[in-house]
């Protein structure tokens, strides 16, 4: 059979609700008259809303005969059984840790997977009790539990990483266990917060059933090392030691207590520039009129995103993590701090659009604010000292510290603050001061973006303290050949706490990267990792 013809074409948005014009686009595109065509499978679709003109490219998979469907795999691989004693310790069920135990699994080797925090559906639990009545429990909230940082949130799934990697075949693995098959097909796919932790459930009940471990509210304390720093295991808050062979940390951005105890150890690392500012939010039907214009609402363009990037004399400002549909979350992990990021629906259809607005901390900043950037865990320092002040801002209980959108651009008091989607309240607070030198380059790119977007500084627009957590001020140093931790043989640092990913799928490739180098260093089927299936 031969595989079906494809083509790229340009269509308007109706022609994705209509079958009939899908392929007759497809025919014209392929010079064939439409009666030849047998049928047609949307391969690939991506919304273009610039120049004030709405279109989508599609890639289209036309049947004339007896062609094979173009059908993606529905099924995660088969993992064959391991047995006896993992040799491989893994810090944290994030989409590192996880996608480098699934890796592993199929590379023959069983790992124990250790979780601080506890599993998806008992998770919810602790994060109806911080958004409904400000009690953060430390080892189970936003940022840690089963899946990591991004299982309650947009679950947006694209990368900008250089070095992509397999992709494809993360997005695969995830359609495998349950996320729908339209992220095979979009651009910009993304899961949502009410399907995530299906997903994730599914994948870990797979490799729990091919023999990994996964051990929840097991909150590693140390490294264990031997002579000449070699790697002997892990020490768990309960007293417990975890032998391996191997050990891959992939804490994500908010373990400050992993940062140092890895110090402690012995293990390099080093401040890592990262990103810090407020989140905004509109109502989600302006955010539409302004992507596209009398489309706005159209059914087959869903809620309207944006990426922002302003260049000012402060340095660059530029949007993070944007949730259209979505909702504000207290996203600390500390007491007394205070932290937002966002999350949404699938079906994104909430009232709000948000995302973060942030610029970037190096080292001068540091310097300025009179930390040594030689230090390594100062970038942390840095954001801690904000992230209290937010707190003390916003006057306790997670109430967040905010501004209407422009007024913080003007430097100006709120007297009122506009409706949230942030459960826990919001507080008036001139974030304009709070943010210190943060605050001029957030205000200038506020007042061009007002100027370009109207509406964006509309009285229903409003900034929300702190959105601090974009990435991880430290990398953990490792070797680029061999992925290991110089001077401790046997540690691989791995995914966004380490310093190699920025979000679900970077974290996932990164994973399955060390995954391979660790199957390459025990004798394990390294080409099995990322292998088809
Ligand atoms: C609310 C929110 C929304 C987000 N939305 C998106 C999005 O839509 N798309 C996107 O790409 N990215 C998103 N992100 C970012 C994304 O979640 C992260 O980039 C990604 O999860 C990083 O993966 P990771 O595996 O490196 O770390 P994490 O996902 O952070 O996982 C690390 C895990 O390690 C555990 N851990 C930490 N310390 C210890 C310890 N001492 N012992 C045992 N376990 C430990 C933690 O509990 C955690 O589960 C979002 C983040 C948040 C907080």
């Amino acid at each position: 059979m031969r595989p079906p013809l494809h083509v790229r074409v340009d269509l308007h948005p109706d022609a994705l609700l209509d079958p009939a014009a899908l392929r007759r686009a497809a025919a014209t595109a392929a010079g064939l008259p439409e009666a030849a065509v047998a049928g047609v499978e949307l391969v690939h679709r991506a919304i273009d809303a610039r120049r004030g003109k709405v279109r989508i490219h599609a890639e289209l998979a036309l049947r004339l005969g007896d062609e094979v469907a173009a059908r993606p795999r529905l099924q995660p691989p088969v993992l064959t059984n391991m047995s006896g004693e993992p040799s491989v310790a893994i810090v944290g069920a994030g989409p590192a840790g996880m996608f480098c135990a699934w890796g592993l699994a199929r590379a023959g080797i069983r790992a124990v997977v250790l979780e601080r925090g506890r599993e998806v559906r008992a998770r919810r639990h602790d994060l109806a009790s911080l958004s409904q009545r400000g009690e953060l429990v430390a080892d189970s909230n936003y940022c840690f539990g089963e899946g990591g940082a991004g299982t309650f949130s947009d679950g947006k799934l694209y990368t900008r990483a250089s070095k992509r990697g397999p992709v494809r075949l993360v997005l695969q693995a995830l359609a495998g266990y349950g996320a729908p098959a339209d992220i095979l097909v979009d651009a910009r796919p993304h899961i949502g917060t009410n399907r995530l932790p299906r997903v994730i459930t599914a994948m870990r009940e797979h490799l729990a059933d091919a023999g990994a471990s996964i051990r929840f509210e097991a909150r590693v304390d140390a490294l264990l090392t031997g002579p000449g720093g070699q790697v002997r295991g892990l020490r768990l808050q309960s007293g417990d030691e975890v032998p391996a062979a191997a050990v891959v940390v992939a804490p994500g951005h908010s373990a400050r207590d992993v940062q140092r105890w890895l110090r402690a150890a012995g293990v390099r690392l080093a401040f890592k520039p990262f990103a810090l500012g407020v989140r905004v939010e509109h109502p989600q039907a302006l955010i539409d009129r302004l992507q596209y214009g009398s489309l706005a609402g159209h059914p087959a363009l869903g809620a309207a995103s944006y990426r922002l990037v302003e260049q000012t004399p402060g340095g660059a400002v530029f949007s993070f993590c944007m949730c259209p549909g979505g909702f504000i979350v207290p996203a600390a992990t500390d007491p007394g701090m205070q932290v937002v990021n966002g999350m949404s629906p699938s079906a994104r259809h909430g009232r709000f659009a948000n995302s973060g607005l942030v610029t970037e901390v190096g080292a001068a900043h540091l310097a300025r604010a009179g930390l040594d950037p030689a230090d390594p865990l100062a970038g942390v320092a840095y954001q801690a000292a904000l992230e209290a002040a937010a707190y003390a801002a916003g006057g306790g209980g997670f109430v967040a510290p905010a501004q209407g959108l422009a007024d913080l651009a003007h430097g100006r008091a709120s007297r009122e603050l506009p409706a949230t989607s942030y459960h826990r309240g919001l507080a008036p607070a001139r974030l304009d001061l709070l943010l210190g030198e943060l605050g001029p380059p957030l205000q200038h790119a506020l007042r061009a973006l007002g100027a370009r977007m109207p509406g964006f500084l509309g009285p229903d627009a409003v900034a929300v303290g702190l959105e601090s957590r974009t990435s991880c001020p430290v990398r953990v140093e490792r070797d680029p050949e061999t992925l290991e931790s110089p001077g401790t043989p046997g540690l691989y640092p791995s995914g966004e706490g380490a310093g190699f990913a920025g979000g679900i799928v970077s974290a996932a490739l990164d994973g399955l990267r060390v995954a391979e180098a660790v199957a390459r260093r025990l004798g394990g089927r390294a080409e099995a990792v990322t292998a088809d299936w």
